[in-house]
């Protein structure tokens, strides 16, 4: 099936990470510290749009590229039914605003597919993390350098399966093992990072 759809792109926003030419290579380049959206017309100081006529693959190419943007440069219009399908504003006129409370003492739920072990190798300079199940025994070994490497690999690749708080979790003590391997620091699992205090053999 035939889609008409119309991109907008904001260069002024673009921080350059280069996803939307990963994933629409047909409309988007990355070349230098920008995108450039290719044959787009330019209708302000910074602002670029194209018509594309495009069967269904390069219409979900165009849409994924706008959603992963991360700072919504990019937009994308359906023509014939004159309504955004990407926008490009963030709008909140239904959302909710709640202020955040837990309490560990008393919600905590255990993961019962087991735990994580978290250390540093300071000669290696990678994060080491072993899953263990609820019987003690090492099930998963994982090395890397950086959180997004392990996570991914951990909740992506290997699917655990464990709960989204847990994942959450991995997530902050792998930040806090990188901060601390970054700026020789201390680190111990589960407890807060102190910016002063340095590691020492
Ligand atoms: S995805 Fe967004 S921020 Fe990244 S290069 Fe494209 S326009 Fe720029």
């Amino acid at each position: 099936m035939k889609r008409k759809l119309k991109v907008l792109y904001f260069r002024d926003r673009c921080i350059g990470n280069a996803s939307c030419a990963a994933l629409a290579s047909n409309q988007f380049e990355f070349t230098g510290q920008k995108a450039t959206l290719l044959n787009g017309k330019k209708e302000g100081n910074e602002k670029f749009t194209l018509n594309v006529n495009c069967d269904d693959n390069e219409a979900n190419d165009i849409l994924q590229a706008a959603r992963a943007c991360p700072v919504n440069a990019i937009g994308v219009v359906d023509m014939e039914k004159n309504e955004d399908i990407v926008s490009y504003e963030v709008k909140e006129n239904n959302a909710r605003e709640i202020a955040a409370k837990y309490d560990d003492s008393k919600e905590f739920i255990l993961d019962d597919k087991g735990y994580f072990l978290i250390r540093l190798d300071r000669k290696s300079r990678n994060i080491e993390v072993a899953f263990c199940n609820m019987k003690n025994n090492i099930i998963l070994k994982v090395t890397g350098k950086k959180p997004i490497d392990i996570y991914h690999t951990i909740l992506h690749k290997e699917k655990l399966g464990i709960r989204p708080e847990h994942a959450a979790y991995l997530g902050r003590e792998l930040q806090k093992a990188y901060t601390a391997l970054e700026n020789n620091l201390e680190y111990v699992q589960d407890e807060e990072l102190d910016l002063n205090k340095k590691f020492s053999q």
